[in-house]
């Protein structure tokens, strides 16, 4: 299976509720992977065994359920466990989109959650390893409003895989709550279509 990586570097960076948090999401990506037509092999990378992270989903999954799940975790960095080259650090922050999703990559999405957060921490993150950096094409499918464009966990795994289920982004993006945006480009140009044509027929 295609490997998928959460970046779990991030303890530092978060207080006890947002690490809560982190765990609540990371514990949906599971269930939605589990669930999936196509999963991922799930990679937990720099996940310190001592750390908080640790303790909270040892404590969350109980240890019996938690040696279970299909998820590879390891202290070590993604640069140490796969090829650099292959390597796509998804973050919101970057300068280029993500316009076809490619099944020999191994996307890294940061294990963190954004509440009192710095913005463009995975994407310094990235770029001090010197790794290649994607954000999802949002304004590129959908009428954004206001809101920050930072997906949560659960929402980034969905619209992976339904991208390599589907490479469709209009499919792909439905998981992104439409408290969010305004719709997408698509549905405002067939509404278009559609006043038109009816005018038309009543002319
Ligand atoms: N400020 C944080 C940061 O520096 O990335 C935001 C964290 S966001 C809640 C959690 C992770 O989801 C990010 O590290 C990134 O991997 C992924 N992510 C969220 N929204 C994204 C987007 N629009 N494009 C690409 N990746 C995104």
């Amino acid at each position: 299976d295609q490997p998928l990586v959460f970046d779990m570097s991030y303890e530092s960076n978060m207080n006890m509720r947002e690490v809560g948090n982190t765990v609540s999401q990371l514990m949906e990506v599971e269930g939605w992977n589990r669930r999936a037509k196509e999963p991922f092999h799930l990679h937990f990378c720099n996940l310190q065994k001592e750390g908080v992270l640790m303790q909270e989903l040892l404590k969350r999954y109980g240890e019996k359920v938690w040696e279970h799940l299909l998820i590879t975790t390891s202290e070590r960095r993604h640069v140490d466990l796969f090829p650099r080259e292959q390597l796509v650090y998804l973050t919101a922050d970057s300068p280029n989109v993500l316009r076809k999703f490619d099944h020999s990559k191994v996307y890294i999405i940061g294990g963190l959650v954004d509440r009192s957060i710095q913005p463009g921490l995975s994407l310094a993150n990235a770029k001090r390893l010197k790794l290649e950096t994607a954000r999802l094409p949002l304004d590129e499918f959908l009428h954004w409003g206001m809101g920050a464009k930072n997906l949560t966990l659960d929402q980034m795994v969905r619209i992976m895989l339904a991208m390599k289920d589907t490479g469709n982004w209009n499919e792909a993006l439905k998981a992104v709550p439409v408290r969010k945006h305004d719709g997408f480009h698509h549905q405002r140009k067939q509404t278009a279509i559609t006043t038109n044509t009816a005018r038309g027929v009543s002319n």
